[in-house]
């Protein structure tokens, strides 16, 4: 099969893998429709997070085209999305909310496992992993919202619910890239009154806007602070999402959150949290990789519904022989995040 092979620092390109086979009973191996750039994917292409050589990507749907003989939840033929992280669902992490530390789970596209950037996946544990869509004959817009449950919806969910985004809250969202968009949805489900997104990107504030943000702040670092300090009457926001993880975008996020509140971190951190700053004002921060798996089945019927349409953080597509233009364009900024075609259902 063709699949998306990571060689080096800005070095991808589309090559062959094993077909891949059912390995153990727990397995299924899923035809890609849908893949995605993530983020995160970015720090490996820049070479500023290690990544091994071979299969990259973590962001997929696809259909069911064979089961192991364990796997009862999904079927051949069944439309599913893949969480980025596959797990066991019944191990104590995964039990206590923490699938991203299943003591059996693992990451796809590392390198040696498939990634979601190719034409199929060998799915461990794909009973308690992959979640069944309901229905048939889905728009592409639907399709492009599912994708997202994969990782990008999820995990802006998570920067919100990590921060403890309550109704009625004034929040600041750092970050106006895929994830900062989806914490700007996710705040705007849980209740937020009022959503400031930090924005310098006119294309990004539209979505911001569509999303939810009722303000959007145009500056960065104290500038940023300053002008959300304004707004909030000096208080600060009742939570600040933390979308991106380098040092200044944390230090924007425990600035402006007000004393007593929390900041969401979902960014890979490159950078220190600012821990005197937090102590001194009872700031907490929780955060993490986001137990995507416990978030799809809520967020799954919302799109299904058409209450949310993550989708919109879809800006740039291609195909899988062109999945270096998918890199390049979101590393050079002319993509908010590139999807991938591969298939078709
Ligand atoms: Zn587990």
């Amino acid at each position: 099969m063709r699949a998306a092979i990571f060689r080096g620092t800005r070095d991808i390109a589309v090559g062959e893998r094993p077909d891949p086979v059912i390995q153990e009973p727990t397995d299924a191996i899923v035809r890609v429709v849908l893949a995605c750039v993530c983020g995160s994917d970015l720090w490996y292409y820049r070479g500023e997070s290690p990544h091994a050589a071979g299969s990259i990507g973590h962001e997929f749907i696809g259909v069911v085209e064979e089961t192991g003989a364990e796997v009862s939840t999904v079927t051949r033929g069944d439309l599913v999305v893949a969480p980025f992280i596959y797990s066991d669902m019944s191990c104590p992490h995964c039990q206590n909310g923490s699938t991203i530390s299943c003591v059996r789970g693992g990451n796809f596209g590392d390198g040696t496992i498939d990634g979601g950037q190719g034409e199929t996946v060998r799915v461990p544990l794909a009973g308690s992993t992959l979640v069944p869509v309901p229905g048939t004959g889905h728009s592409d817009q639907t399709l492009r919202s599912l994708l997202t449950l994969s990782d990008v919806m999820a995990t802006g969910h998570h920067a919100a619910v990590s921060g403890a985004v309550r109704r009625g809250d004034v929040v600041t969202v750092v970050g106006d890239g895929a994830v900062g968009l989806s914490a700007i949805l996710a705040a705007r489900r849980l209740g937020a009154h009022r959503i400031i997104a930090l924005s310098r990107h006119p294309d990004r504030q539209v979505i911001a806007k569509e999303f939810g943000a009722t303000d959007i702040v145009g500056a960065r670092g104290d500038a940023a602070t300053e002008a959300v300090m304004e707004m909030t009457g000096g208080i600060g926001a009742d939570a600040a999402p933390e979308c991106v993880g380098t040092a200044q975008a944390m230090a924007t996020a425990f600035a402006v959150a007000r004393p007593g509140s929390t900041v969401g971190m979902v960014g890979v951190p490159h950078g220190d949290v600012p821990v005197a700053q937090a102590f001194f004002r009872n700031v907490g921060w929780r955060g993490g990789p986001a137990p995507a798996r416990i978030y799809i089945p809520e967020l799954l019927d919302e799109v299904l519904n058409g209450t949310i349409n993550p989708g919109l953080v879809f800006d740039y597509e291609t195909d899988l022989d062109h999945v270096a233009d998918a890199y390049a364009a979101m590393d050079e900024r002319r993509a908010i995040k590139s999807l991938i075609r591969i298939g078709s259902l």
